[in-house]
């Protein structure tokens, strides 16, 4: 029996409402979306290749305070970052039809685009007066492949997540050493050689350039993967890539991150 003023179940108007909305009921000018149109159509490795090519105009001419240094330098080693991840995100999702940035697991992405940052930390204790990473190299001795080889050797011999994380810190390293090759010398070759090695500039944004470009060239070749991706997959926390050795398997289930 009803009760006093309570409404039969059938008329009840139940109205649901979403904790996550998508990418396309989101405004064009949210910035969620407005990202991810960008990395769908291949268009923002482009404007960060454009952005970090205008912040080394600025920058590569002047001598800056270590403060306005990192102003500059940290956002062009994040946009390289960046750079590369879409890049990776574009060659598995050609390889596993049309997952998008999808492809790109957790692990490896949020290795990637913390150590292509975090690996500067090194520069703290020059920064403090300390010469003790810093004795005799223009750079602390962990920008080098003593610390990029041992990462390499982690992705080979890794298994599950630690050799995402390792894949993901490794590519990040490798960029920011990149960078670094192309705006100031560097002791790659540390122990074995504490020399300063050095890349022209130009050869940093041709190679970035490639790598900015293949997410719009892939695109082109291979239409079908349009509008594959939602907002919250164009970040790495929400992607995919195949593990142990399985790159390029198509259906394979990820892992539960
Ligand atoms: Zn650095």
């Amino acid at each position: 029996m009803l009760t006093g003023g309570t409404r039969p179940a059938s008329t009840e108007h139940v109205r649901v409402v979403p904790v996550f909305r998508r990418v396309q009921d989101l405004p064009a000018w949210w910035p969620a979306t407005a990202i991810t149109r960008a990395a769908r159509s291949g268009l923002l490795s482009p404007v960060l290749l454009l952005a970090v090519t205008l912040d080394d105009a600025w920058l590569m001419p002047r001598a800056p305070s270590y403060a306005v240094l990192g102003l500059f330098d940290e956002p062009a080693h994040l946009a390289t970052s960046v750079i590369l991840l879409l890049a990776v995100a574009a060659l598995l999702d050609r390889a596993r039809s049309g997952r998008g940035v999808r492809s790109v697991r957790p692990m490896f992405g949020v290795g990637l685009l913390l150590a292509g940052n975090l690996i500067d930390v090194d520069h703290v204790p020059q920064v403090l007066g300390s010469q003790v990473l810093t004795a005799g190299t223009p750079r602390p001795y962990s920008h080098s492949l003593a610390l990029l080889v041992p990462l390499l050797v982690g992705v080979l011999a890794g298994r599950g997540r630690g050799r995402l994380l390792a894949a993901g810190v490794a590519l990040g390293v490798a960029g920011h050493l990149l960078r670094d090759l192309g705006t100031a010398p560097v002791a790659l070759f540390w122990p074995v050689s504490s020399a300063g090695v050095t890349i022209p500039h130009t050869a940093y944004l041709v190679l970035l350039g490639a790598a900015a470009v293949l997410p719009g060239v892939l695109r082109v070749l291979n239409p079908r993967s349009a509008g594959a991706d939602t907002p919250a997959e164009t970040a790495p926390a929400h992607g995919q890539l195949p593990e142990g050795g399985n790159d390029g398997q198509v259906g394979r289930n990820p892992l539960p991150d």
